[in-house]
């Protein structure tokens, strides 16, 4: 029973009960770790499955933590999708990290809302100092310091941040051609852009028929072409409508394509759009030189963001944005309510990170990654991305050896995609096929992978990512694959 005052009052923040039950909820989460293995990595509860084992409403009285500990064990990680498991290789990983962790504990633990400077000036200028040092690691142009005109910032995800710098572009476009022509603009993309550039129009009024989601294909590798959007650039403008945006992307989500920055930059900037580089994934890999090419082209771009909650060890949510042009981004998403005037803010002597995002209230995200990048340092981030570069390649290399299978795209980063062939050759039966295998894969609990869909083939995708994954756990996973397809296989 949680223990309550003399006076029958709470004291929820009481300095040695927290001590105590933090100890315990710390060696529930290391036991947590300690077993990852043993839970199904995917989830196999049905929906709904909370419903009947939960009480009606909360509890008139306390309850014990212990109790709560039983309850997490036997109802709630059940219906846990494992994330932090080796075994885990769908989607994009979400990485959490020892550092990341302890970041997350000391931003719960001062729990600030640092919405303007003067709500915690170390939140704003740490936040400011550490995208600064994640901006040099990455070699963003100087435009994108703190310093300058430009700056970065932490959102939530990827898809807050290409929704703010959509704003900021649709304002400053709409400034110079007038607010009546917001049903002129056009969005350009490749159709390999993540959802979240939909999303952002939907939000920003942009009209479904102006987003252009310019056709890839495997002739060259799902990137977006030049041509193709300078094409479709010309005829919009012959149809007087205004292009304004442009989103790259490198590393998509269903195949980590990488966009040509450098060429897409030049017919962004001669048509006067912004331009966007969205590296939520593939970001991460540019902390090291050999990879860093991936993104030549940024210097030309007018917003960045990575992810660092996905490949970085930052535990979510850390999503890093930086913008060239600061001021864009606050005239469009600046309010000025008298209850928050301060003299910093009136004097335009500090940053109020307010003004950059949707939301007023924001978090102390950025002593997470300030943990990751102290705790362990540029080398080791270095070789913690290259170990899963290499786990991927050797996932790559097993793929390669079974003529059963193919590796579809080009593997650039950590993720392989890969199919099992159909021996009908019909499309519809390799699609049916890869589809059962995922199933009865996932279904098994032994690896969770996902898939996607590349010109009409359903493709399976293993992507390599999870801090706790070793060689030993790609191999094995090979293994559960190459056995479910044999079984598939033999069954036709
Ligand atoms: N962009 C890319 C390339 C992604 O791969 C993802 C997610 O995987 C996103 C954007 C969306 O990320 P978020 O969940 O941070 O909005």
């Amino acid at each position: 029973m949680w223990d309550e005052h003399r006076d029958g009052g709470l004291r929820p923040m009481d300095a040695e009960q927290l001590r105590e039950h933090a100890h315990k909820m710390v060696d529930f989460i290391a036991d947590y770790y300690k077993s990852i293995e043993n839970f199904p990595v995917l989830s196999q509860v049905e929906p709904g499955y909370l419903r009947g084992i939960l009480p009606d409403s909360a509890p008139n009285h306390p309850e014990s933590l212990e109790d709560i500990f039983n309850d997490v064990r036997a109802k709630i990680l059940p219906g846990v999708t494992h994330w932090q498991s080796p075994n885990f290789f769908a989607y994009y990983p979400s990485n959490s990290s020892i550092a990341g962790f302890l970041g997350e504990m000391l931003s719960a633990g001062l729990n600030i809302v640092g919405f303007s400077w003067i709500t915690s000036p170390a939140a704003t200028e740490l936040e400011m100092t550490v995208l600064d040092w994640l901006a040099k690691l990455l070699k963003l142009p100087d435009d994108f310091l703190s310093a300058g005109e430009g700056g970065g910032v932490i959102q939530g995800t990827a898809s807050e941040a290409v929704l703010v710098v959509l704003l900021a572009a649709r304002d400053k476009i709409l400034r110079r051609v007038g607010k009546n022509a917001l049903e002129k603009l056009v969005v350009y993309a490749s159709d390999q852009t993540h959802s979240a550039l939909q999303k952002a129009c939907q939000i920003g009024g942009i009209h479904p028929e102006n987003c252009r989601l310019l056709k890839t294909d495997s002739s060259i590798n799902y990137a977006l072409s030049p041509d193709v959007l300078g094409e479709a650039i010309a005829h919009d403008i012959s149809n007087g409508l205004i292009p304004f945006f442009l989103c790259a992307t490198v590393g998509t989500t269903s195949s980590t394509a990488v966009d040509p920055l450098l060429l897409l930059a030049k017919i962004a900037k001669s048509n006067g759009m912004w331009f966007h580089v969205d590296a939520a994934y593939a970001g991460s890999a540019c902390i090291c030189p050999e990879y860093r090419h991936h993104i030549d082209g940024v210097e030309e771009a007018d917003s960045f963001n990575m992810n660092a909650h996905k490949w970085f060890l930052t535990n979510f949510d850390c999503s890093a944005l930086w913008v060239k042009d600061r001021n864009a981004l606050v005239q469009s998403l600046s309010t000025n309510p008298e209850f928050l005037k301060n003299k910093a803010s009136q004097a335009n002597m500090v940053v109020d990170y307010k003004d950059w995002q949707i939301p007023l209230g924001r978090r102390f995200r950025s002593l997470k990654l300030w943990m990751v990048l102290r705790l362990y340092g540029i080398e080791n981030l270095q070789c913690y991305i290259r170990n899963h570069i290499n786990l991927a390649k050797h996932f790559e290399g097993l793929v390669a050896q079974d003529p059963r299978f193919e590796v579809v795209t080009p593997r650039i980063f950590s993720l392989v995609c890969f199919r099992l062939l159909s021996s009908q050759n019909n499309e519809d039966h390799g699609n049916k096929l890869n589809h059962d295998l995922l199933d009865v894969v996932n279904s098994m609990g032994k690896i969770f992978i996902s898939h996607t869909v590349l010109s009409g083939k359903y493709i399976l995708r293993f992507a390599v990512g999870a801090p706790l994954t070793e060689e030993r756990h790609v191999t094995a996973a090979w293994k559960v694959l190459q056995e479910e397809a044999s079984t598939l296989l033999g069954s036709l």
